[in-house]
């Protein structure tokens, strides 16, 4: 199969340039200054607005199935991703069963691959059996059935002595442990982020602290072992700080945050908007910025989804039952399109942050846009209007505060297994 790209913004690791690819079989086979010939080919685009990325890769999913499908399942997951832009997600293991054991690894490969849908889950192991942050599950067993990092993510690890002990193995098998980092006992019950908007809603506030003293604790056990330790949605100003602390001392640590927390504030759930409660909580304008500049100093590694879908049965109920959570596969291309817009990331920036990265501290084989490499590729029109809706989300559920709303940019191809999609 011929595929052929003429007259498009390539965003490479040296730099961005305008150029023409030819991809057979699988492999980008030519990129040159000069149009190629587009006879023959059996799939063609030129179109000089276009950015062709290396592929991209979402390191926080949840897909619920196992066990929650009425909210989400595999394909469905799988599809929201693929419209989204992605060749590639890491599924978190808090389903039901969670995946703590290779039958539950097992199962979710094959429903992925039983979908057809381009896109290649890679699990993520659970850290204790069941989630219940007491016994540690067998790592080795769950690496060989394919997990590629362990997390207990929607709970932190309570029990200090068990993480410690997490770090140590996943480190004899070179592999990342992922930290939801929260002292639960200072959020338990809290709904939004404590201050004023707590007060004014009359609702139990989650302080700041628990997040950084997570933060602290999880990054000083991961000192203390040597392991890598990356840790999921950053949402505080001193999250930020203590992590730029931390590298700065040496230690192996990477971080992510997700659109939401670049984007919004807590003033989001101003009239008990159920579809703006997620953990961690919508933060202040401080937070905002703080998490903006950790992306541009490149102390965060990363931009995950933290795609959490949930049924409006569960949302659209009072505010302290709904459950915590958003989608957010969809809406990633454009919500970071908005940084470069702003001037803060550049495309190489953003080709480091959603594709680079994340393979890598997977250890995975990331995407080069090079001749003689696979061909997996995602291509964006930046300049495309949209409005999120029911009718333009592939994911089962719609909880997303972006709902009605209009943004701007969405991946147009994806190319992947030597085959072009064309996503709208
Ligand atoms: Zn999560």
């Amino acid at each position: 199969m011929k595929i052929v790209i003429n007259n498009a913004t390539v965003v490479t690791s040296s730099g961005v340039f305008r150029k023409n690819i030819l991809i057979k079989d699988c492999v980008i086979s030519k990129i040159s200054d000069s149009p190629i010939s587009e006879r023959g080919a059996s799939f063609v685009i030129n179109d000089k607005d276009l950015l062709v990325f290396p592929g991209f890769l979402d390191m926080h999913t949840h897909l619920r199935e196992p066990g929650f499908e009425y909210k989400e399942d595999i394909e469905t997951g799988l599809r929201s991703a693929h419209y989204g832009g992605f060749i590639g997600v890491a599924v978190m293991a808090n389903t039901n069963p969670v995946n703590d054991c290779s039958t539950v690894t097992h199962f979710m490969i094959c429903r992925a691959k039983e979908t057809g849908i381009p896109v290649d889950l890679y699990p993520i192991g659970a850290i204790t059996k069941g989630l219940n942050g007491e016994t540690l599950v067998e790592m080795g067993e769950l690496r060989s059935a394919g997990v590629v990092a362990f997390s207990d993510d929607g709970k932190s690890v309570t029990n200090s002595e068990i993480l410690r002990r997490a770090f140590e193995y996943a480190e004899t098998f070179n592999m990342p442990v992922i930290c939801h980092s929260e002292e639960s006992y200072l959020s338990k019950d809290g709904q939004i982020n404590e201050g004023e908007i707590s007060l004014l809603l009359g609702l139990k506030g989650i302080p700041r602290e628990a997040e950084i003293l997570g933060i602290y604790r999880d990054l000083t056990i991961a000192k203390l072992t040597g392991g890598a330790i990356h840790i999921a949605h950053v949402s505080t100003k001193e999250g930020v700080e203590l992590i730029r602390k931390f590298k700065k001392e040496g230690l192996s640590v990477t971080c992510e945050t997700c659109p939401q927390y670049f984007t919004l504030t807590e003033k989001e759930v101003l009239g008990y908007n159920t579809f703006a409660k997620i953990n961690p909580p919508l933060r202040t304008e401080e937070d905002r910025l703080a998490v903006i500049e950790g992306l541009r100093d490149g102390t965060i590694d990363v931009i995950a989804s933290d795609h959490a879908p949930h049924h409006l049965d569960e949302k659209n109920c009072e505010f302290q039952n709904a459950s915590f959570g958003m989608i957010g596969l969809e809406t990633m291309v454009p919500l970071c399109l908005e940084l470069v817009r702003m001037g803060i990331l550049d495309f190489k920036d953003l080709a480091e942050k959603l594709s680079r990265r994340p393979h890598r501290i997977l250890n995975l084989n990331s995407p080069k846009i090079k001749e003689g490499e696979p061909a997996n590729l995602t291509i964006i029109d930046p300049h495309f209007e949209w409005e999120v809706n029911e009718k333009t989300i592939h994911s089962k559920s719609i909880n997303t505060p972006f709902l009605n709303k209009k943004l701007q940019g969405k991946a147009k191809y994806v190319i992947k297994g030597g085959e072009a999609f064309e996503l709208f």
